[in-house]
């Protein structure tokens, strides 16, 4: 007999990045000892005066079902996080908080897209974004973008890939998984295009902002023309390492946010009331109680870009936030290493994890298939033994 499941969950990937995790640790239940590099998860436990206030919240009986946008005091903190950071001026009723910033993404594509919308993902993109789009029957657009230009997007490339169906641009800076961080002039010069296309939106994935090893933060709704159409998405899961808290928020125009309200409202209702709680505690403090985390990325990147540099074969580019790299791994293709042809970016990753135990994502998944993902969001010991394996088996 035939599984009678939809055709929706039948084209539906499963999630490259938490496959690969799940394929880790089964592994390492075999008693194998497995690095995972795979899953884009700060290693650091939840600063205290954040899990404070969440036993906090639990004695104080926040135990009820929350408003569905999140409660009136948290919209108000992360209206106060918007102006205080990224200098935008997001009213309560133009915020929505979600269960994780992957929910604020899935309400976006599903209250803005119609089957057909032309969605532009400049490749690499975050591995859920084109799943997502296509969930809400939307049709994802890659723009390829290389190594030579930090994975970034060009204007010219931008609107070359716009066309009348054209609904959305997504795209994330700091960027899972290139790390590339686009400046205030470069996204300047790709709002000098969307001007000139006033029905396109921009979902700008801002979950990165603190893990900036570059510059000051660069939220494009600042910029001339994109603020009634940006949608502006943040979370609390990198820069707090509150992953599995789940809260996610947006800050867009009140007829977006009061759709995603509606939609949200059907399905998950308010996200977690206790996260909630904690997220105000979070966003309220100085970025300064969370620095030791982002400088502590910092040193990982500069080792593991140092120790990856003495492989032959590995192209790199300098990510300048999030905590991946995302390494050129094509001149691997067609070899034989240990009796296996590496063919593709999977082979690759699959070669890593069965010969030098160490778990990657294959680059296919954030539609670039020449790389592979590498989180450094682990110790440096694991850091340095993992590149030690990975060198001996190529
Ligand atoms: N956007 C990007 C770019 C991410 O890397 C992640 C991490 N999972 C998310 C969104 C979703 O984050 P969360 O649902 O944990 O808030
Ligand atoms: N964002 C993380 C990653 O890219 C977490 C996993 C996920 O949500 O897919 O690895």
């Amino acid at each position: 007999m035939s599984i009678p499941l939809s055709d929706r969950i039948n084209k539906l990937s499963t999630s490259a990045t938490l496959a690969m995790a799940a394929k880790a640790r089964e592994l390492r239940n075999e008693g194998k000892d497995i690095i995972g590099l795979s899953l884009g998860e700060p290693d650091f436990n939840i600063p205290d005066f954040i899990k404070e206030s969440a036993k906090k919240a639990i004695d104080d009986n926040y135990s009820s079902y929350s408003p569905v946008d999140g409660y009136a005091d948290l919209k108000q903190a992360i209206s106060n996080k918007f102006k205080r950071d990224n200098n935008l001026d997001y009213a309560l009723n133009q915020i929505v908080v979600s269960t994780g910033a992957k929910q604020s993404l899935a309400n976006i594509a599903m209250v803005m897209l119609n089957k057909g919308d032309e969605v532009i993902l400049p490749a690499p993109y975050w591995v859920s974004y084109s799943d997502i789009v296509k969930l809400a029957e939307g049709t994802p657009v890659e723009v390829p973008t290389s190594i030579e230009t930090d994975f970034k997007m060009t204007p010219a490339q931008l609107e070359s890939a716009i066309t009348p169906k054209t609904k959305m641009l997504w795209f994330s800076s700091p960027c899972n998984p290139s790390g590339s961080v686009y400046s205030e002039e470069e996204l300047a010069g790709l709002a000098a295009i969307l001007r000139k296309y006033p029905n396109i939106f921009v979902v700008s994935d801002e979950i990165y902002e603190h893990i900036n090893f570059r510059s000051k933060h660069a939220s494009i709704a600042t910029i001339e023309g994109m603020y009634d159409r940006t949608i502006t998405v943040n979370g609390v899961s990198k820069a707090f390492a509150m992953t599995g808290w789940r809260i996610g928020y947006i800050g867009a125009a009140d007829w977006i946010a009061k759709a995603c309200t509606k939609f949200q409202g059907q399905i998950t209702s308010g996200a977690n009331a206790i996260g909630q709680r904690a997220t105000i505690t979070a966003l309220e403090a100085p970025v300064s109680k969370i620095q030791y985390m982002i400088d502590k990325f910092r040193e990982r990147r500069d080792l593991i870009l140092e120790l990856l540099g003495t492989i032959d074969g590995f192209q790199l580019n300098v990510p300048e936030g999030a905590f991946y790299v995302f390494p050129d791994i094509s001149s691997f293709f067609g070899r034989e290493l240990n009796g296996t042809t590496i063919q593709n970016s999977s082979d690759f990753a699959m070669y890593l994890l069965e010969h030098a135990n160490v778990a990657t994502v294959p680059g296919a998944a954030f539609g670039n298939p020449n790389c592979i993902r590498i989180s450094y969001a682990a110790s440096e010991s694991e850091i340095k033994e993992a590149v030690t394996r990975i060198k001996a088996v190529l």
